[in-house]
């Protein structure tokens, strides 16, 4: 779209996350919440809402949800109830949700996320509430009736639901990506969009730059990668500028996104307002969070992304960079700090873990917490690089593939083994400098007269003929200074 049209309107998004708890068993019972199993196979009474069943709730979902809005500097709900939204849909055993309406056990609180100039901005939230998931409609090609599996009823969920402030959909990938980052660091849910444990729903309306009345705010549904949401979100501004800009009214209304085509069409309007006859489930008793038990949760919180990333920054000197990259999951973050408790070469460990570790587990597919070689050993390497002992391309070249087959050996021991260790000995490597010299006379020659760059040469020979052991440093000035 044209960008003068584009600036003519302020976008205006607001997001509502549903995260799937990794608790085991359902959030008012004990069925499991294993995904993949045979459908309709963890479904028992309470599941199915018959009469009689009561609900018990489930302690770990509350204790995850207290976590998130501890990470989101959230205000803390003491006493809270929970509400039942009642509305009829074939997923929906009881014919109600059990949700919180007026009373989130989270309110307020933001989510730092990043810009694209580097500099960061706090995304306020509206609220985090439980609630828990529906079944799922699933409609095969050869059969005529649509099937519905109950098994994810009953499924925990939080809804993360931020204020109407996101600008555009960088920002809006830039905060599903902070919040997947930060679920997964309190292992919460694993943050897979793919997989529908992390869904979201997208909020976007358009106004002319300069007012201040919100515009009719269009919902998109149904996006299962970050990527799509981000498309959705662009599309759908473009649908309503063009729209605006013919002379059309938007309406409020539930769109659907098409992963195919990139576009959205409608659903369902918005006009008459849904009544869902919210009520305090009588089942329930009202829930109060003892001050004992917050700080019990409070002290178990994990280190999170930005406060180690800053650390990584003030006490390891890294930079702001290198520190984004080691904090984004939780098992980098926590390998790297644990070699740091055995180098103070912070800058090494960094490069080490961000360019040989990753490289090797990218190839292989394969993620930190399966990484076979201890911290321990990684700082040995480092150490015999910072005592000269071998260079750093012998390291990563030769002796990392090495202790990756036997990581029981010390790095030391390998490279005495394989012949590596480096030759700083100043007679041995005269004596190459020597044979080299005689060898090329005219390069000599060239070199005095001028032609500095024939050293790169001259190096090379020698670190072939020393077999790579030659200390790159002491065999540079080494031949310097022979060579006049
Ligand atoms: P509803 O009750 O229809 O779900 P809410 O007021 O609870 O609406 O808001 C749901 C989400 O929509 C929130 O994330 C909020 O920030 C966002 N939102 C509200 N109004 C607008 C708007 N005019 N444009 C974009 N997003 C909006
Ligand atoms: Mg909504």
């Amino acid at each position: 779209m044209d960008n003068a049209l584009r600036e003519k309107y302020t976008v205006v998004i607001g997001l509502e996350v549903h995260a799937q708890l990794l608790t085991q068993s359902k959030i008012y019972n004990t069925d499991s919440t294993e995904y993949g199993n045979l459908p309709n196979t963890n479904v028992s009474a309470i599941t199915l809402g018959h009469p009689g069943t009561l609900p018990i709730l489930n302690k770990k979902v509350v204790e995850y949800a207290i976590k998130m809005g501890l990470a989101c500097n959230c205000n803390i709900t003491r006493e809270m109830i929970f509400d039942r939204k009642n509305y009829f849909y074939p997923d929906l055993p009881k014919g109600y949700q059990i949700t919180q309406d007026r009373t989130p056990i989270c309110v307020g609180g933001n989510v730092a996320i990043n810009l694209k100039d580097g500099t960061e901005r706090n995304i306020a939230l509206n609220r985090i509430h439980i609630e828990e998931d529906a079944g799922k409609s699933i409609h095969l090609d050869q059969e005529e009736d649509t099937l519905v599996d109950y098994n994810r009823a009953g499924v925990p969920l939080i809804e993360i639901v931020t204020e109407p402030v996101l600008k555009d959909s960088y920002e809006a990938h830039a905060f599903l990506t902070e919040v997947r980052r930060l679920v997964r660091y309190l292992e919460i849910c694993d943050g897979n969009m793919e997989e529908g444990s992390m869904r979201c729903d997208t909020n976007i309306s358009i106004m002319p730059v300069g007012t201040t009345e919100f515009g009719p705010k269009v919902e998109v549904k149904n996006m299962n990668s970050m990527r799509n949401v981000q498309r959705a979100i662009d599309f759908e501004i473009e649908r309503q500028i063009m729209a605006v800009e013919s002379g059309e009214i938007i309406e409020s209304e539930t769109r659907d996104f098409d992963a195919s085509t990139g576009t959205t069409s409608g659903m369902r309007t918005k006009e008459a307002l849904n009544d869902y006859r919210y009520f305090p489930d009588p089942d329930l008793s009202p829930l109060q969070i003892s001050k004992e038990w917050l700080q019990e949760i409070e002290s178990s919180m994990p280190g999170l992304p930005r406060e180690l990333s800053l650390k990584f920054i003030n006490e390891y000197g890294l930079t702001a960079y290198d520190a984004r990259v080691l904090t984004d999951d939780r098992e980098t973050a926590v390998y790297f700090e644990e070699i740091c408790l055995h180098t103070h070469n912070y800058k090494a460990a960094s490069n080490w873990v961000m360019g040989p570790v990753k490289s090797h587990l990218n190839e292989n597919g394969l993620s930190i917490g399966n990484f076979k070689l201890s911290a321990k050993r990684l700082s040995e390497l480092i150490a015999l690089i910072d005592a000269g002992k071998v260079s750093f391309s012998v390291a990563s070249q030769h002796l990392f593939p090495e202790l990756l087959i036997s990581p029981d050996k010390t790095p030391l021991e390998i490279a005495e083994a394989l012949n590596l260790i480096q030759d700083s000995d100043g007679d041995k490597l005269g004596e190459i400098i020597d044979a080299i010299v005689s060898e090329f006379p005219e390069k000599v020659k060239q070199y005095q007269r001028g032609q500095k760059g024939i050293l790169s040469m001259f190096m090379g020979e020698l670190m072939k003929r020393s077999k790579g052991k030659a200390d790159p440093k002491v065999a540079n000035e080494l031949l310097r200074s022979r060579l006049g």
